[in-house]
């Protein structure tokens, strides 16, 4: 409990000029004792003495500010001041000479405070001791008292002088209080005086700014600058503080660490009696804190706590966003309504933790699937939805739904036991079953109801076309499976010319299936079935067998050839076998490794630059060329070009075919084609159906081209007859 300083005392000032009184009194009477014979006649005048003091005494007594007692031994009252009925609301014939403390302290303090006067008499203790108790007056209202009691020398009796401090307790507990709620808030309190300088720092300050109160208090409240701000915004600041207006802004900050963080503060002046400013509280927010809890809103509005996925709301305001995308770039979206069938059998033969857990799994493999831009969401207990944005063809939509049908055949072990997740799925298609978003969710669950009455793991559409598209589509997906065996694919060569000398430069070979059920298929319809099959990579081989083979044979023939190119997709290069292959079948074929060039496209180099890299380099050591096909689609970079043994560079057929009335792509060509210069690479401009596209080509310094203009895709014998004759 604090105390109040001896000086200050008034109280304690008045025991001590009372005691000052009561020795010199003892003074007298001792004199008197001394020298009552001889001075008979002194005794009158000494009595009157006395009887002034004693008259100056009771004034003081009467008079003190403080409630004065005097206290017997057995702690009746024996003498009170006017203070002590107006504390206790007792009159003085209530108190004095009564044991009145039993009477007037509250039960709990009142042995305690006899007990201080006991304590005190049997020392003979002088100095004033203090203490503090209840006491309930006569109208029942409990007081805080503050007592300063000393011992009457030489005597058993003490003085005691009483305060009632019920008002300033009463405001200290609300200080304590208040003190308490600024040190814990999690906002920001710190106070620095008109100089900046830091006198308090609340916890907040301490956590939000890694600083102790130590390492802060005395600093000047910039040792949180963080550099972000100019001098005018803290010239403003102060201004409006100086001018003693309350002032709020968001501000960015340094921690300790040196990391920032955003505040939002609001500076209040803080003025004393005279109206001066003396100091300024800063009461402020952490954004950062705050944006981390607008999330966690965010998240608790728009994700599902079991799996983390979107929920219904957030895959329809994807689909949304997406909608006008799509119409742009005439892509389409695919919106998958995912039912597991039997779920509530699960429920009740595993129970609802392994239920739980299957959800949670079925989600990640349906998020396994899907690419950036797509979403996976929990729409429902066991349904889920998936968007697929950027559909360029159909049959992609149907790519798709095979791998989620394949992934959820693996069962999922739960505790030790393996539990199969089967599903059904609807499917609805942005533009052809309707542009608007909601609808598409609507129209993919109608589709998973006609999907429900069919066989399990299995899809429907929402239109009979898309579903037609859909079973030609997994025909063609059967029938391929047996093309190669068959013998149904079939090379076909598209030439490419000098652009000067319009002499023929090179030829690709393009790969054309010949179904018995299907008729002539082109690759876009198939090469994406063999690469998720990964089909392509025994069709791929056949390819660069194919090719070395029609090599040889024109080279038995006679002709003077031409390179020739042969597509190779990324599938094809995760094969650790790959660099081994493609030398063994060169050298058994006994071609020329000079007349062979691999074409692999820009997005294809970038999947595994190290890897890509070594194999590039071991090609090249074999005397094999490379390009890079559809360049300008990806996004390679320039510095890693440098480093890769690259021949030539094709240009993709978008930047081709407009360039005759398009200025950017004109642009983009010509920056490609000196970029490659610089590089020692040649360029093939693929696509060319004018004579205007060659001749702003030829403008351009555009090495090669290639397209309908010359010619289609031809058989072997057909572009046989452009080869000419070895001398
Ligand atoms: P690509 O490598 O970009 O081949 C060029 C495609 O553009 C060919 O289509 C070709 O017929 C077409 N084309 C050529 N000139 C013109 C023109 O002037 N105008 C237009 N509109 N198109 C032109 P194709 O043969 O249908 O091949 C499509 C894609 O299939 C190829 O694109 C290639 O990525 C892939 N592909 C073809 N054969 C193979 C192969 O043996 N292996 C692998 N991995 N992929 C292949
Ligand atoms: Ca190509
Ligand atoms: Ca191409």
């Amino acid at each position: 409990m604090k105390r109040v300083a001896a000086s200050d005392d008034p109280h304690e000032q008045t025991t001590a000029k009372l005691k000052q009184q009561i020795r010199e009194l003892q003074a007298h009477d001792a004199e008197r004792a001394r020298s009552t014979s001889e001075r008979t006649s002194e005794l009158e005048a000494s009595n009157a003495a006395l009887r002034e003091s004693e008259a100056q005494y009771r004034t003081i007594f009467d008079n003190s500010e403080a409630a004065t007692l005097i206290i017997e031994e057995d702690m009746t009252v024996s003498l009170m001041n006017a203070k002590v009925e107006m504390l206790t609301g007792y009159s003085k014939a209530e108190i004095e000479g009564r044991e009145f403390w039993t009477k007037a302290v509250v039960p709990d303090d009142l042995e305690r405070m006899k007990a201080f006067h006991a304590l005190r008499r049997e020392r003979s203790d002088a100095a004033p001791g203090r203490y503090e108790f209840r006491i309930r007056d006569k109208q029942g209202t409990i007081k805080d008292i503050y007592g300063s009691v000393a011992l009457i020398p030489g005597t058993r009796k003490s003085v005691a002088s009483l305060t009632d401090i019920t008002d300033l307790k009463k405001s200290e507990q609300e200080m304590k209080k208040l003190s308490l709620a600024v040190q814990g808030t999690s906002d920001w309190v710190l106070i620095a005086d008109r100089s900046g300088i830091i006198e308090y720092v609340n916890h907040a300050v301490e956590e939000m700014s890694g600083f102790t109160k130590e390492e802060l208090i005395g600093q000047k409240t910039s040792i949180f600058k963080s550099g972000k701000h100019d001098a005018a915004f803290f010239q403003e600041m102060w201004n409006n503080i100086l001018a003693g207006r309350t002032y709020r802004t968001i501000m960015i900050n340094r921690r300790k660490s040196g990391e920032v963080f955003e505040i939002y503060h609001t500076i209040t002046p803080l003025k004393d009696e005279k109206g001066e400013i003396t100091h300024f509280v800063a009461t402020s927010k952490d954004l950062t804190q705050q944006r981390l809890l607008e999330e966690r809103v965010y998240y608790l509005a728009y994700y599902d706590g079991l799996t983390g996925l979107p929920n219904t709301a957030l895959l329809l305001d994807r689909i949304k966003q997406e909608v006008p995308r799509a119409e742009y770039r005439k892509r389409q979206i695919a919106v998958m309504a995912v039912d597991i069938d039997r779920f509530s059998f699960i429920n009740e033969t595993f129970g609802t933790t392994a239920g739980d857990e299957v959800l949670r799994e079925v989600g990640r493999r349906l998020s396994a699937i899907i690419r950036d831009g797509d979403t996976v969401a929990r729409l429902g207990r066991d349904k889920f939805g998936i968007m697929l944005a950027d559909v360029a063809q159909s049959q992609d939509i149907v790519l798709v739904v095979n791998k989620i049908i394949s992934t959820l055949q693996h069962p999922v072990r739960v505790s030790g036991t393996d539990i199969t997740a089967n599903v059904y799925i609807g499917i609805s298609v942005y533009p052809q079953d309707t542009v608007d978003a909601a609808e598409l969710v609507k129209n993919a669950d109608i589709a998973l109801v006609k999907s429900q009455v069919q066989e399990l793991n299995t899809y429907q559409f929402f239109t009979a076309d898309m579903n037609r598209m859909a079973s030609t589509f997994a025909t063609l997906h059967k029938s391929l499976f047996h093309a190669l065996a068959n013998g149904e694919f079939v090379q076909y060569y598209q030439p490419y010319f000098d652009v000067d000398t319009r002499k023929l430069a090179g030829m690709e070979a393009l790969i054309r299936w010949n179904s018995p059920e299907h008729g002539f298929v082109y690759p876009s319809k198939f090469i994406p079935v063999l690469e998720e099959t990964r089909m392509i990579i025994n069709v791929g081989k056949w390819c660069v067998k194919e090719t070395c083979r029609q090599i040889r044979d024109w080279q038995r023939k006679g002709y003077a050839l031409v390179p020739v190119s042969v597509n190779l997709s990324a599938v094809q290069f995760k094969q650790p076998d790959i660099g081994d292959f493609l030398e063994t079948t060169i050298r058994e074929s006994g071609i020329d490794p000079g007349l062979l060039t691999f074409e692999l496209t820009e997005s294809t180099l970038m999947q595994n630059p190290e890897q890509i890299r070594a194999l590039l380099i071991r090609l090249k050591a074999l005397g094999i060329s490379v390009s890079i096909d559809d360049f300008g689609t990806g996004y390679s970079s320039l510095s890693y070009l440098k480093k890769l043994p690259v021949d030539n560079i094709k240009i993709d057929i978008s930047f081709v075919r407009d360039i005759t009335t398009n200025a950017d792509d004109g642009a983009i060509v010509s920056s490609i084609v000196s970029m490659a210069h610089n590089l020692r690479m040649k360029t093939i401009a693929e696509g060319v159906e004018t004579e205007e596209q060659l001749k702003i080509l030829n403008i351009l310094r555009c090495d090669m081209v290639q397209g309908f203009y010359f010619s289609k895709a031809v058989p072997a014998e057909t572009v046989e007859a452009m080869l000419t004759k070895a001398e």
